[in-house]
């Protein structure tokens, strides 16, 4: 039997999936309510409404980029190449995957990254 973490790896990336499933959901849904608004609504609330509907896109986008990342740190996960950097190939340091268990590079090529 493997050695039990007090809180697993593969719980943490599941239960964060859970979370951005639901708020993938509820951004969907706020969505279509801005555009049931805009048809009954004057000039300045439709810019608003569209501000809005911007405003949750955006934040769509970016909850799909994390739920994207999740599943290929499960993928990895079930594959045997957890920890690995996607990059070098190295080991990725454990205080980054304990501040983000789904991150696929080690410091070096996330730094690498980073740079304009
Ligand atoms: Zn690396």
């Amino acid at each position: 039997m493997a050695k039990q973490q007090p809180v697993s790896t593969e719980r943490r990336l599941r239960d964060e999936l859970r979370n951005i499933d639901d708020a993938i959901a509820e951004s969907g849904q706020s969505a279509a309510i801005v555009e049931l608004d805009q048809s009954s609504v004057g000039r300045v609330s439709r810019i608003d409404a569209l501000q809005q509907q911007a405003i949750a896109q955006a934040a769509g986008e970016r909850l799909k980029l994390r739920q994207r990342k999740l599943e290929a740190a499960l993928a990895r996960l079930q594959a045997g190449s957890y920890s690995i950097c996607c990059d070098c190939g190295g080991e990725v340091e454990r205080r980054r995957l304990d501040a983000d268990p789904a991150t696929p590079f080690c410091n070096e090529c996330a730094a690498e990254r980073e740079k304009p």
